[in-house]
């Protein structure tokens, strides 16, 4: 396979870490290029960042030098980007006018109209809104986001009984590590044997971006989907691994819930038919055992790209409950963007 050459906006950061640590050693693409703010430019990555992953920081990327976030400053094929939100709009904007194309953790672009938010496993035909873009005149430059933390793993879950049964309404409670809120992150001594209520901005997140990502694209438009979601976003004191609390009213109740977990064992996983090198090969495991899933144990599982799903149950407030739980910054965060990359490539987007 083809390998190309990539940035990472924002490298320097918590998810820019996580982007440089997943890519090691990624069979297409290269990290040779490394973006953050002119406090970072012109010092080495060691030099640099505040390498808080558990793995060494790999030695190639250490001694490359750090730049500005300008096109013309980094010589890629694309770029992933880990930008504080406060940022990211211009720099990623002036990437995609450049021609390069941007694959982004970042807020900014989620609910632009022609740009995709995308789970690959979710919504793969998406892909398709990027013919839409007209940042570059050329086509070549576009942009693709991927939704917040507690949406992948929600959305995931969701996927296969939305397709089934159709979906009313959704209410959960998501248990967010302190993974998520980057580093250093909350205060210790706010956080340690404690659980903090409300996480700024997130609940607002959690009930919109759902909608784009099961909406049906129908003559170059999201048709998003139409059911509220109430979200309370609380932060544990876990360091990887959200779980969320899930109960949901179904269009359709089949009234079994053995009917549901089938829908939910057999569902057709979307990505079989490529051959993705981050692609886990079960991307929604049911545990039966309802101790599990548990972040510690199971947010790691098939390295950190499915998502957990356990306590799938009859609810007597809504038709059904269960937990949800998924890797914040691997597959809520990086690990999405790469497999978004790799879809893109596989579709021909990237090349
Ligand atoms: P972070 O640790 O604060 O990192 C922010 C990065 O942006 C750093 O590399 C920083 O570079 C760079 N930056 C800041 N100002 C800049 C500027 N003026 N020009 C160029 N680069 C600049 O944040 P994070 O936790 O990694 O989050 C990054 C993004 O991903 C955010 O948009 C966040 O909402 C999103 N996200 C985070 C998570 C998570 O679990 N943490 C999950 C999903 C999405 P310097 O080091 O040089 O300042």
């Amino acid at each position: 396979m083809a390998e190309f050459r990539v940035g990472v906006l924002g490298a320097t950061g918590a998810v820019g870490q996580k982007f440089i640590h997943l890519l090691r050693n990624h069979p297409w693409f290269k990290v040779t290029a490394l973006g953050a703010s002119e406090r970072s430019a012109g010092k080495t990555y060691r030099e640099a960042a505040n390498w808080v992953e558990s793995t060494e920081m790999p030695d190639d990327i250490a001694e490359l030098i750090v730049s500005t976030c300008e096109p013309d400053q980094m010589d890629v094929d694309f770029v992933f980007s880990g930008l504080d939100s406060g940022v990211a709009t211009d720099i990623e904007r002036s990437f995609a006018e450049s021609g390069v194309p941007v694959i982004s953790n970042a807020r900014n672009y989620r609910q632009h109209e022609t740009v995709p938010l995308m789970v690959a496993e979710v919504n793969p035909d998406h892909t398709e809104l990027i013919k839409t873009q007209n940042f570059d005149p050329n086509g070549r430059g576009f942009i693709v986001t991927n939704p917040n933390c507690v949406c992948i793993p929600l959305v995931m879950a969701l996927k296969p009984m939305y397709d089934a049964f159709g979906v009313e309404e959704v209410m959960l409670t998501s248990m967010q590590a302190i993974s998520g809120a980057g580093y250093p992150g909350v205060p210790s001594l706010d956080i340690l044997g404690n659980i903090l209520p409300y996480i700024s901005g997130e609940e607002d997140k959690i009930g919109i971006e759902p909608l784009k990502l099961m909406g049906k694209l129908e003559n170059g438009k999201i048709n998003f989907a139409e059911f509220p979601v109430q979200a309370t976003a609380v932060r544990v004191p876990v360091i990887d691994g959200h779980l969320l609390s899930v109960a949901v009213r179904l269009t359709n109740n089949p009234g079994d819930i053995e009917e549901v977990k089938e829908v939910v064992r057999n569902w057709k996983n979307p990505l079989a038919e490529f051959d993705l090198p981050s692609a886990p090969a079960t991307p929604v495991r049911l545990y039966d055992d309802f101790r599990y899933p548990q972040p510690r144990h199971h947010s790691l599982a098939e390295n950190g790209m499915q998502v957990g799903m356990g306590r799938l149950r009859a609810s007597n407030v809504l038709d059904i409950a269960f937990t949800a739980l998924g890797h914040n910054t691997i597959r809520g965060a990086a690990g999405c963007s790469i497999l978004n990359a790799e879809l893109l490539h596989a579709k021909g987007f990237i090349k």
